[in-house]
């Protein structure tokens, strides 16, 4: 069983505090590896699965803790959720602690939670931005996104309602 003690993550690298990605200020957990390569992927250097550094959760949590005015963390990369089973015991950790949590997925919420630890994960968030990144719809007047087919899900509204109700404000690109 994976727990907050064994679990180790491999890691593209953080920003301790961000500002655009996500609400407020965050956290950011680079995961490393992603399957989807994107044409015009701005981290291609995340791609592969053996690259970036094994670091354990409880370290990840630790560094987290470290900053008293970061309120929320964000899940990006790489593909995040090819590590679910691994973040599960944090995002629990960290959810349990009042932490707002989004994450970055190049899947769709729809195609994520057909995976049982890909729906785990998603159960323990707060904002999902999914979808690949398509250059044919690239805009640079998006908040938090790349392209226009990727939404901001209001992730346990979501699960609760059973569909996606795309009336999160900051879906719109006047709210940048
Ligand atoms: S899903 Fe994200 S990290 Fe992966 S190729 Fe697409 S843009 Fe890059």
């Amino acid at each position: 069983m994976t727990t907050l003690e064994n679990a180790e993550l491999r890691v593209a690298g953080v920003i301790e505090e961000s500002i655009v990605d996500g609400p407020g200020l965050r956290f950011v957990l680079f995961l490393q590896g992603c399957r989807t390569h994107c044409p015009g992927c701005q981290n291609p250097q995340t791609w592969d699965f053996e690259g970036g550094e094994l670091v354990s959760a409880q370290e990840v949590l630790n560094r987290i803790q470290g900053d008293p005015l970061v309120h929320g963390v964000t899940f990006s990369g790489g593909e995040p959720f090819e590590q679910a089973a691994a973040l599960i015991p944090l995002a629990a950790e960290l959810r349990r602690r009042g932490y707002h949590l989004t994450a970055f997925s190049g899947y769709t919420f729809e195609q994520l939670r057909e995976k049982p630890d890909c729906r785990q994960l998603l159960s323990l968030l707060d904002l999902l931005v999914d979808g690949p990144f398509l250059m044919a719809q690239k805009s640079l007047e998006l908040r938090f996104r790349g392209s226009r087919n990727q939404r901001i899900l209001d992730v346990q509204a979501s699960i609760a309602q059973g569909w996606i109700p795309i009336l999160d404000p900051l879906n719109a690109e006047s709210e940048r």
